[in-house]
């Protein structure tokens, strides 16, 4: 029976509804196996600008530094879109990543068979079942390299450095190779090694690390190859390591072959110890706020995660995927997951308040 701190933030537009429908389920699985999640909400975000203005107050930050893991919804939104960059409310994620030191941004693509016509992959293929996991590197590489404009030898040029440290890949390495181990024990690591430098130092450093997980079986695809496999046996992937921009671009394909950006949780993490931050991928869609018609699994997936990576509850973790898969089993669909070639009398639609409640009932 445990009791953990958890930091909160709702953010803008759907933000606070599908944090909301997360709260019910997490209150539930404290009910159900006798733990106190004792939830503290911040800001960050338009709200924040509103409120305080800024994106990142250091309160929010000093509140998350001082929880075991953040939960956040999104944010974001048009009333905030004239202002600089500095001050845009997603500077909020920027400042609370590296506010936490985190380093892995952590991507299931699960299709679930009762999405199965979402998947726009062949249906042989999408009858193979998908349930992978992208490890992407999330502090170092091109983005974050030396960068500018110059002349060049053929006159004007801009340019952008890859750059990896044997650090920066020795962490990362391990946080996959973990996680493969808690899953299939499978782990693809991708890079371009065939062409770049920082590529061979990648792979050479993942095979060494390799040694220290000697129960799980590695093989290397280059980034081009990779894209192509994703796509013709992505049953066969279980967890997948890449450095920043290859894993921006690769967990976005892995993303949209299991179907609605609803669906679709994420983690990022850092050292051991300190505080993940959870979130679903999706934005903060001004267009649904207010209309309870967002789907909320993404956010309620995205607390499985955090209970199964930060809080170390694995059988909580379990029961909530379990209740998900249930209520979809059932029927119950938000609009952005309905199916319309099914009949609306095969499926019930939902708002974002009843399949939150659905989910929670069915743990
Ligand atoms: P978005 O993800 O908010 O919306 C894209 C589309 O997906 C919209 O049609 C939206 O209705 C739909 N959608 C998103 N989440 C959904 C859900 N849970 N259920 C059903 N449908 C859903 O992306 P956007 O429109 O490009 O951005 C909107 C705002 O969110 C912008 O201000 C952007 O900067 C911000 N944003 C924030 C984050 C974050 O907080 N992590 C991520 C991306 C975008």
């Amino acid at each position: 029976m445990g009791k953990f701190k958890i930091a909160v933030i709702p953010g803008d537009g759907i933000g606070p509804e599908v944090t909301n429908g997360a709260r019910k389920v997490l209150d539930r699985v404290g009910e159900a196996y006798g733990h106190t999640f004792a939830c503290e909400e911040w800001l960050a975000g338009g709200i924040a600008i509103d409120a305080t203005g800024e994106p990142l107050p250091p309160a929010t930050v000093a509140g998350c530094r001082n929880s075991q893991a953040v939960l956040l919804g999104a944010v974001g939104g048009p009333q905030w879109d004239r202002l600089p960059g500095d001050r845009r409310p997603e500077r909020a994620l920027l400042g609370l990543r590296s506010a936490l030191g985190l380093f892995a941004n952590i991507r299931p693509a699960v299709l679930y068979p009762p999405l199965a016509s979402a998947c726009p992959l062949h249906p042989l293929i999408a009858a193979r079942g998908i349930d992978l996991v992208f490890v992407r590197e999330l502090t170092g590489g091109i983005y974050f390299g030396a960068s500018g404009r110059r002349d060049g030898s053929l006159g004007p040029e801009a340019y952008d450095t890859e750059r990896y440290s044997v650090m920066e890949v020795e962490r990362i390495a391990r946080t996959a190779f973990s996680l493969a181990r808690s899953r299939k024990r499978r782990l693809t690591s991708v890079d371009k090694a065939n062409v770049l430098e920082s590529s061979r130092l990648w792979r050479e450093v993942v095979i060494r690390v390799a040694a220290e997980y000697p129960d799980v079986a590695l093989e290397h695809l280059y980034v081009d190859n990779a894209s192509m496999q994703l796509i013709r046996r992505p049953d066969t992937f279980d967890v997948l390591v890449a450095g920043n921009l290859f894993g921006d671009i690769l967990s976005d394909e892995a993303a949209m072959i299991t179907g609605s950006i609803g669906m679709l949780p994420s983690a990022s993490t850092g050292a051991p110890g300190t505080p993940g931050m959870y979130e679903p991928v999706h934005g903060s869609a001004p267009d649904l706020a207010g209309k309870d018609a967002a789907n909320p699994l993404a956010m309620i997936l995205s607390t499985a995660m955090m209970l199964r990576l930060s809080l170390q509850l694995d059988r909580e973790a379990a029961a909530i995927d379990e209740a998900v898969s249930k209520v979809l089993l059932a029927g119950y669909r938000t609009s952005d997951i309905m199916d319309p070639q099914a009949g609306e009398h095969d499926l019930k639609r939902v708002g974002t308040q009843e399949m939150s409640d659905l989910v929670a009932a069915a743990i």
